[in-house]
C-alpha cells in the first residue's frame, strides 16, 4: 500500500506538471510546480464529499411526493452508483493519489485530467452534493445568516427561489441549477451543462456551491415527464435548509 501510495503519487505528479516541462521548464522546478495546483476552497469537513458512494441519508420513499421512490431507487442505485464506478476507474487509469487530493482539488484540476474524470469526478460530487442538500428538516426557509444574505443579494427570499427556478428551467438539456458563494462573495444563482460543478475552473458559474438541483431527465422524467418546472416547483418542499444554511455557516 505504502509502495503503491507513493508510486501513485509520482505518477501524478508527473502528469500535472507534464504541461510544464513541455513548456521548458527544468526538472528543478518540479516540487514546487507540484504545488501550483489549484486548491479549492476548503469547506466544512463534514460536507467533504468522499470518493465513494456514501449511503443515502434517507430512504427511498422518504422524498414524496415530491421525488418519488422508483425515481430515487433508480437515480442513486444507478444512475448515481455508474458515476462512483467511472470515477474510480478514472483514479486509477490517471494515478490519482486520493489520500493527498481531495476530490474537490480533482474538480479545481479537471483541465488536467481526460474527459471521463471530469465527467465523473463532477457526476459523484453532484449526486452525493445533492442527495445531502434534501430530506424533511422541518424548515421551509434558511434561518439566521443566510436568509439575511439572500435577502441583501437577492432582494428577498422569494425572488431568489423565482431566480433558481428560472435558472434550472432555463438549463438547456441536462445540468444542475446551483446557489454559490462567488468569487466576490456574494450570493448568486445559476446552472451549469451536463456534470460541470462551480468547483471547477472551467466552469462558467464558479464559487462555493451551497445548493445544488439536479435537472437532468433522469431526475424527474418518471412522474413528471416533460414537465420540468413541476419537478423543480415540488423540489423546493424537500430542501433541507439545515445542511444549506450549515455550508453557508462554515465559509
Ligand atoms: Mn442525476
Amino acid at each position: 500500500m505504502g509502495n503503491n501510495s507513493n508510486n501513485s503519487r509520482r505518477s501524478f505528479i508527473r502528469k500535472i506538471v507534464g504541461s510544464g516541462l513541455a513548456a521548458g521548464f527544468s526538472a528543478a522546478a518540479l516540487p514546487s510546480m507540484a504545488t501550483t495546483l489549484v486548491r479549492s476552497h476548503q469547506p466544512l469537513a463534514a460536507e467533504k464529499i468522499p470518493y465513494t458512494q456514501t449511503p443515502l441519508p434517507y430512504g427511498y420513499k422518504a422524498l414524496e411526493p415530491a421525488i418519488d421512490a422508483m425515481t430515487m431507487q433508480i437515480h442513486y442505485a444507478k444512475h448515481a452508483a455508474a458515476y462512483a464506478k467511472s470515477l474510480d476507474e478514472a483514479v486509477k487509469e490517471e494515478h490519482v493519489d486520493i489520500t493527498t487530493m481531495s476530490l474537490e482539488d480533482v474538480l479545481a484540476n479537471t483541465a488536467k485530467f481526460s474527459e471521463k474524470m471530469r465527467n465523473n469526478a463532477g457526476g459523484h460530487y453532484n449526486h452525493e452534493f445533492f442527495w445531502k442538500s434534501m430530506g424533511r428538516s422541518g424548515n421551509s426557509q434558511p434561518s439566521a445568516a443566510l436568509f439575511q444574505a439572500i435577502e441583501k443579494d437577492f432582494g428577498s427570499f422569494d425572488a431568489f427561489k423565482i431566480q433558481f427556478t428560472d435558472a434550472g428551467k432555463n438549463r438547456f438539456g441536462s445540468g444542475w441549477a446551483w446557489l454559490v458563494i462567488a468569487p466576490d462573495k456574494k450570493l448568486a444563482v445559476g446552472s451549469s451543462p451536463n456534470q460541470s460543478n462551480p468547483l471547477m475552473a472551467t466552469s462558467d458559474l464558479k464559487g462555493i456551491p451551497l445548493l445544488g438541483l439536479d435537472v437532468w431527465e433522469h431526475a424527474y422524467y418518471l412522474k413528471y415527464q416533460n414537465r420540468r418546472p413541476d419537478y423543480i416547483n415540488a423540489w423546493w418542499s424537500v430542501v433541507n435548509w439545515d445542511t444549506v444554511q450549515r455550508r453557508f455557516d462554515a465559509q
